[in-house]
């Protein structure tokens, strides 16, 4: 957020505040802190006098009113005493002022107009940048007084701000339309998953249609692998619990995975992460200098145990399928390894429009490098590779000191979906320490034996993440190559139904994904359902088509194609899911 834009949202919070203070007396005011989107304040209100949105309006136009009498912030540094007598009979007011005075810090009163408020700042100079028609509230809801649930429930009013009229309403444009997109609707509308109570909440299941999408995904993303000379390999998902101990994970993320006991006692884990499985498997076999890299590939599924308040969909779920990969490299093949993984990336996205990347490059604490492993040597020339990598690329990135994970730095890529939203997919991880950790090495063209290079690399992510996301980027419209029904074929009357099963026969004969609708004779209900499910192309079947030898194909992007022969729409239909556009 530019702090401009932070400052205009935290002092539309006071603004807020002092309109509620007037409109509802006997109020007590908590916090008002600036958001992700705009702003919000935490009130106790007389019981049975909460605002609902439907007071927005009003409580609106009192803080234009208020803002017309303002002209800015002044601050004033005052001593706990003074503030307690000022915030008398506001019990929250006195705990932030206690706290202060605890922790030595300074105290400090900004008023503008007639309001007066406990902050630490951050306001805008001048009241004028906050512009009347940019700033909408959104929503009420219960929280927490400091998000803890002992504490009394508040009433927290959020709003929405921007620096001007127009990123408003291009911000709530954008939201009408995700809500429009959200892949639990359309998840559900278009058949692709499902989840049940039963089986468990962040457990989703594909449908038939669904697992088609998925399956499709799974196909490209290995055969890309493949052409690279990956090397697919299968892994059980469970392990004893001494290998999770091994890898430092059981440590970290313990009460994250899932365990189960055999009949002797030991202990089993489900895996959440295919790291230790992979290195065993490189450590199956001895390896020289020649072998390398060895990319070892699964697309698989690992367990986490996410909270239930924060499932949803398929965006946060418990199981999570990687296309993963473990790179094992020689310290001299980083750069060429880094630069094919970006290659792969960059070909992946451009596959489905993501054509603006965000790119985060994190090295490490310059100050207090004894907090990571490895060698001064190693990291500083594997950062100058991932930086000078992505600095080749062209594409706007950061380097984010301090943000390496102990065992090495990394590359986050953020993709920008069709609504302009962010998404965090591909993550490139350097490790200098699981090599250390499991003793992989190979032997060098010296006879000597020399540890091995790790990269951790997905670049979906998760496929249940990545068709969340795709989802709502397509809007359910999917190209011809991932769409679970390819064409559907539409006879006008009954006396052309035998002719459209031939030519369903002939379609799906060629490998093309058809719904030959003879179900029953409500021809207009045929061609509504193909819209409803977003179906690429309809061939229509008449009498007038069956006597000319030829069908009608209408298109869901191009509207109606007209007359073709049933070869020409073959070749047609197969070429367009061969160049998968
Ligand atoms: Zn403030
Ligand atoms: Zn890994």
């Amino acid at each position: 957020m530019a702090t401009s834009l932070e400052h205009i949202r935290h002092s539309l919070a006071h603004l807020l505040a002092a309109a509620i203070l007037e409109m509802y007396p006997g109020t007590k005011n908590t916090i008002g802190p600036a958001i992700d989107n705009g702003f919000y304040y935490d009130f106790e209100f007389p019981k049975g006098t909460a605002p609902t949105d439907k007071d927005f309006p009003a409580i609106e136009k009192k803080m234009r009113e208020i803002l017309k009498t303002w002209k800015h912030f002044d601050g004033k540094e005052v001593s706990a005493k003074e503030a307690r007598a000022f915030f008398k009979g506001n019990p929250y007011k006195i705990e932030l002022i206690d706290d202060l005075e605890k922790d030595k810090e300074k105290i400090t009163l900004f008023t503008s107009g007639k309001f007066t408020d406990l902050c630490r700042g951050g306001h805008v100079e001048d009241t004028k940048e906050i512009k009347p028609d940019a700033f909408k509230l959104s929503r009420v809801a219960g929280a927490y007084w400091r998000g803890d649930e002992k504490n009394a429930m508040l009433t927290r009013i959020y709003g929405l701000a921007f620096a001007n009229k127009k990123e408003l309403e291009e911000y709530l444009a954008t939201e009408e339309e995700a809500k429009k997109r959200d892949h639990k609707k359309l998840g559900k509308e278009l058949g692709l998953f499902t989840v049940s109570d039963l089986v468990g909440k962040g457990l989703p299941m594909y449908l038939p249609k669904g697992n088609i999408i998925r399956t499709e995904l799974e196909r490209f993303i290995r055969a890309e692998k493949e052409e690279l000379g990956y090397s697919f390999v299968t892994i059980p998902h469970i392990a004893r619990k001494e290998l999770y101990i091994k890898s430092g994970h059981m440590g970290k993320y313990g009460a994250m995975m899932p365990t189960m006991k055999d009949e002797n006692g030991e202990e089993f884990v489900m895996k959440a992460m295919n790291c230790p499985h992979h290195f065993e498997i490189y450590n199956a076999e001895p390896h020289s200098y020649r072998d390398l890299p060895l990319r070892l590939a699964e697309n698989t599924t690992v367990y986490r145990n996410e909270k239930s308040g924060e499932l949803s969909g398929l965006l946060r779920v418990k199981n999570l399928t990687q296309d993963d990969t473990h790179h094992f490299i020689r310290p001299d093949q980083i750069e060429p390894e880094i630069r094919m993984i970006l290659g792969l990336m960059q070909k992946t996205y451009a596959l489905f429009g993501f054509n603006n990347y965000k790119v985060e490059v994190s090295i490490r604490d310059p100050k207090n490098k004894e907090k990571y492993f490895g060698g001064d040597d190693v990291w500083q020339k594997a950062e100058k590779i991932l930086v000078d990598e992505v600095k080749k690329w062209g594409v706007p990135y950061s380097v984010e000191e301090g943000e390496a994970a102990f065992y090495g730095p990394k590359i986050d890529i953020k993709v920008k979906d069709s609504l302009g939203r962010e998404w965090q997919l591909t993550t490139i991880q350097l490790d200098f320490n699981q090599p250390e950790n499991f003793d992989m090495s190979y032997t060098g063209e010296d006879g000597k034996r020399h540890r091995v290079v790790v990269l951790h690399v997905a670049i979906f992510g998760s496929f249940e993440r990545f068709m969340g996301i795709l989802i709502e980027h397509y809007a359910g419209n999917f190209p011809l190559w991932l769409s679970p029904v390819q064409v559907k074929i539409a006879p006008v009357k009954e006396s052309n139904f035998a002719k459209a099963e031939e030519i369903g026969a002939h379609l799906k004969k060629a490998g093309i994904r058809v719904d030959t609708d003879i179900k029953d004779i409500n021809f207009g209900k045929k061609i509504r359902e193909a819209k409803d499910m977003k179906i690429p192309y309809t061939i229509v079947l008449g009498d007038k088509d069956m006597e000319k030898g030829v069908v009608t194909l209408e298109s869901r992007d191009h509207g109606k194609i007209g007359e073709k022969t049933l070869e020409d729409v073959t070749a047609l239909l197969l070429k367009e899911i061969k160049d998968k556009k």
